[in-house]
């Protein structure tokens, strides 16, 4: 209901964009599915796919204005190096249908905040929270985290949800849902005062009971969670450390760190269905450490912007006696931490020792060395030395990995970084490869906008920005964006600046116009009517 939530913390919503908390509930039993019904638990059938994904969308818009949202290539090639096996471990069991694969967005976002969270929004748009990639040991336990959301969405929870709210209205729900998201955010977090965080709690309390997942809802997602994230291949032993992880947060009552807690509380059921699972497990220790993993976990507790005294703390640590004392993993873990947190506070010369060390470590996997080379780029690219970034990355001899977009992106801002109109003409040419596989990318479409300027082709920098809009669901700005590219386009034209390419260029570009302009028809459609 609108008056649980009063219009001006709506826009405050609305503006904070979001964050945080998943979808919700503490008192779980609230959205009870009756027992005769189990078998269909998650079918969720009367609500359309392209509704979901619809009322998605308008959420995800937010999220990607929030200024906590956080695109970092290096951390997303981890989450994705997780995630693409659970997709595929789910189609493979068929509870990833070929219709909801097609028809969700199936994205996960990075949030800067360092509680530990993970949520799961309508239309398959996901999140995690900084804090959770830094608290997880292992890649194991973050699968198993993203497996148990991944089927609240494969098992039309959220469609099942919607439809007991239905009444509402879907753009009533996308603000609850907002709200709630708000209210789960680290109360030190940038956007969020303490005052705020407050008051946010006390209404989310209000709404948290609409926007339940019901207990057997949260048993399906561990069962189901749990074949998926053990059939592509993660350790059981990981699922079985992490509920670990959440049960001793439960009994500490920490729901202040542990937002995840309000949303998948730790009830007697769930506790004993993993106990029994466990039982059928041979006994063993937690999953070792990867260095890879001890790396991205310390790049994701720097990044969730911890402060300066922080910042400081992780940079001390890599004293000689604790990196004699550690094995391999913690070692690198400890000196990527130690070279990105002096990084961040513009101690260049402190990073660069801390890097030699991290760079002298023998016997890392590849992806450990990758990670590496890409931290030593990043380096040399924010002390100013962008040509030497792209020695680093421009690897004739090494064919980089499909998916490997950290490098890709890395390397084209450090062309751009170069100021040199020819590297601007290789990293747009590189960025044109990689936009035509993944045309949503709306990071490489800004960063080609760059790279077109840096080579004096306004027009194509221009449409590279609506594009970039258009990809972030902001299609206003997107229209606008578009239009001013179209007047350039014809005033080019009728000085006779516009070659056959050009002509072409701006052919796309009317094209693009007209099928945004009927997207924001169809968004301010949507926003009116509900
Ligand atoms: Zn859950």
């Amino acid at each position: 209901m609108l008056s649980l939530l009063p219009p001006r913390l709506l826009q405050r919503f609305g503006v904070l964009g979001v964050c945080a908390a998943l979808l919700l509930p503490v008192a779980p039993a609230q959205a009870q599915v009756s027992n005769n019904r189990l078998p269909n638990l998650g079918d969720g059938a009367d609500v359309p796919l392209g509704v979901e994904r619809r009322l998605g969308e308008s959420i995800a818009r937010e999220i990607y204005r929030d200024p906590d949202y956080l695109d970092d290539p290096v951390l997303g090639d981890y989450v994705q190096s997780i995630w693409q096996p659970l997709l595929a471990s789910a189609r493979q069991r068929g509870e990833l249908t070929p219709e909801l694969e097609q028809q969700f967005a199936w994205e996960v976002s990075l949030i800067r905040d360092r509680s530990i969270n993970a949520f799961a929004l309508p239309g398959g748009y996901l999140g995690v929270h900084l804090g959770l990639i830094s608290a997880v040991s292992s890649a194991d336990e973050l699968a198993s985290v993203l497996a148990h959301e991944l089927s609240h969405v494969t098992q039309r929870h959220i469609a099942r949800m919607i439809s007991q709210q239905g009444r509402q209205g879907p753009m009533v729900m996308g603000a609850m849902i907002l709200g709630m998201l708000a209210a789960s955010r680290s109360v030190n977090s940038s956007s969020i005062s303490a005052g705020n965080a407050l008051m946010v709690g006390g209404q989310a309390a209000a709404i948290q009971s609409q926007l339940n997942f019901s207990r057997d809802m949260e048993r399906e997602a561990d069962r189901v969670g749990y074949g998926v994230m053990t059939e592509a291949g993660y350790e059981p032993q990981g699922f079985v450390t992490m509920f670990e992880k959440l049960q001793q947060a439960a009994r500490l009552n920490d729901n202040g760190s542990f937002p995840y807690l309000r949303s998948h509380p730790m009830t007697t059921e769930r506790i004993s269905d993993a106990q029994a699972r466990q039982q059928l497990l041979p006994k063993l220790g937690a999953v070792p450490t990867t260095p890879t993993h001890a790396m991205m976990s310390a790049r994701a507790q720097v990044l969730a912007k911890p402060g300066v005294d922080v910042l400081r703390s992780i940079a001390a640590q890599a004293t000689p006696s604790n990196l004699a004392a550690a094995n391999r993993p913690k070692q690198a873990g400890l000196l990527y931490g130690a070279t990105l947190a002096e990084m961040q506070q513009r101690h260049f010369a402190v990073a660069r020792q801390h890097l030699t060390q991290l760079q002298g470590l023998s016997g890392l996997e590849l992806s450990a060395v990758r990670a590496v080379r890409l931290l030593a780029a990043e380096l040399a690219l924010a002390s100013g030395d962008a040509a030497q970034a792209v020695a680093l990355l421009d690897l004739k001899a090494t064919v980089l990995a499909n998916n490997d977009r950290a490098t890709r992106m890395q390397l084209a801002r450090s062309r751009v970084g170069t100021q040199k109109p020819a590297q601007g003409k290789l990293a747009a040419n590189e960025l044109a490869l990689w936009l035509s596989q993944h045309p949503r990318d709306a990071s490489a479409w800004q960063l080609q906008a760059s790279a077109f300027e840096l080579q004096g082709d306004a027009l194509r920098a221009i449409r590279a920005q609506a594009e970039a809009r258009a990809m972030e669901l902001d299609y206003g700005a997107a229209v606008d964006r578009f239009k001013a590219a179209q007047t350039l386009a014809h005033q080019m034209a009728s000085e006779g600046k516009l070659d056959g390419a050009g002509h072409m260029e701006a052919s796309i570009i009317d094209a693009r116009l007209r099928e945004l302009e009927r997207l924001r028809r169809e968004q301010a459609l949507e926003r009116g009517i509900n």
